[in-house]
């Protein structure tokens, strides 16, 4: 089968760049630094890295017949009321990938016989790794995804199709390479969990632990800086993270969380939680560990 050369006009689908990767088993040192991590536990309760390893590894058997792996990247903004950027509106989740559906229509279209699916980190899909084999940018030393023309604050939607695929233009070749190694995310980690480059044991992480954990934040609010849903200290202090213009549905809730005190918290049933964040990532922590109940 020849290579298709793929034109898609990302900006027009609310993503700032796209690339291609060959779909393909990821690369050993990537293998063996997974399996470092997991046989740390410093994935701490998320068994389910742990899970479809061999999947997380070779994207075809994730997808059958699969031969490209496009990547594309999603804006977000700053946090608020002690919420992350990323989860100040609508689940992320849904938002790219409803995204995704809409480039994968457009690619039906153009390509016969093309198909795909779409994944946004809720799969055994090691995003970062294909977006960085596609082009499109490099790892900080605080384990963000960085590209040099946009920063750290884009989500990573992933298609994995059945077409062997080349962007069309190719991607500009990287301006830079590597984040510059500042040192600053580490002296910024209030926890300790970003213990070195590129090593960060979830246990500690503060993000982690308001987010992921099934366990509540054995600290206080101030003990966390105030982060009530992720942290974003190593965010802040890294010199990439631009300011970016982020997907509107990504926002629906800001101004109601920034004008959200201690006590509306506390003072907020769950009835009201479910009510008024129906559609929003904060679901994932779940009305006990924000409201502190
Ligand atoms: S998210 Fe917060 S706690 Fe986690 S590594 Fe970054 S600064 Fe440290
Ligand atoms: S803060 Fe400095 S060391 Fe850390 S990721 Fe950013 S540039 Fe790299």
């Amino acid at each position: 089968m020849s290579t298709n050369l793929i034109k898609i006009d990302e900006r027009a689908h609310g993503f700032l760049d796209f690339g291609v990767a060959k779909a393909e088993s990821v690369t050993e040192s990537r293998r063996r630094s997974f399996e470092q991590f997991l046989s740390d536990g410093r994935n701490a309760g998320m068994d389910y890295l742990a899970r479809n390893v061999d999947k997380r590894f070779d994207p075809s058997l994730l997808v059958p017949g699969a031969r490209s792996v496009l990547c594309f990247l999603a804006p977000y903004g700053q946090a608020s009321g002690g919420v992350a950027g990323f989860a100040q509106g609508a689940d992320y989740h849904k938002v790219i990938k409803d995204r995704l559906f809409a480039v994968m229509q457009e690619l039906k279209a153009q390509y016969p016989g093309f198909e795909g699916r779409p994944f946004v980190d809720s799969a055994p899909v090691l995003e970062r790794f294909w977006a960085v084999k596609a082009g499109l940018g490099f790892i900080g030393q605080n384990n963000f995804f960085i590209s040099p023309q946009h920063g750290l604050r884009t989500l990573i939607g992933v298609i994995v199709c059945n077409i062997p695929a080349e962007r069309f233009p190719p991607h500009a070749p990287l301006a830079v390479t590597d984040c510059g190694a500042c040192g600053a995310c580490l002296k910024a980690c209030p926890s300790g969990a970003l213990r070195a480059p590129f090593d960060l044991d979830a246990r500690k992480c503060i993000s982690y632990l308001t987010i992921e954990s099934d366990d509540p934040p054995q600290t206080s609010l101030d003990e966390r800086r105030g982060w009530r849903f992720g942290c974003e200290e190593c965010m802040r202090a890294c010199p990439w993270d631009l300011p970016l213009a982020p997907l509107p549905e990504f926002e629906t809730h800001r101004t109601e969380l920034a004008a959200m005190t201690d006590e509306d918290w506390a003072g907020l049933s769950e009835a009201e939680f479910d009510e008024r964040f129906a559609d929003s990532g904060l679901r994932r922590a779940g009305y006990g560990k924000l409201t502190g109940r």
